[in-house]
């Protein structure tokens, strides 16, 4: 099953593209968007860098191999 999700602005370029957001500017996340409860949306490690919580995932078409360093 295939959720929804929203766009947020990335917190780390504020928009602009940078490599946490595949140079889009936005990400996606579950709804609703919730800014990281670790940094308050100031960007660490657990969000990413983005600096929102329940990011979508990269590979989620790809069920239990995110975090894989192997290439396709
Ligand atoms: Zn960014
Ligand atoms: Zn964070």
């Amino acid at each position: 099953m295939a959720d929804d999700y929203v766009r947020a602005t990335c917190h780390a370029c504020e928009g602009e593209g940078c490599s946490y957001c595949d140079r889009r500017g936005w990400i996606e996340v579950r709804p609703p968007a919730t800014a990281c409860p670790r940094c308050e949306g100031e960007c660490c490690i657990y969000c990413g860098y983005t600096g929102w919580a329940g990011l979508r995932p990269k590979y989620d078409d790809e069920t239990g191999t995110a975090g894989s360093c192997h290439a396709p």
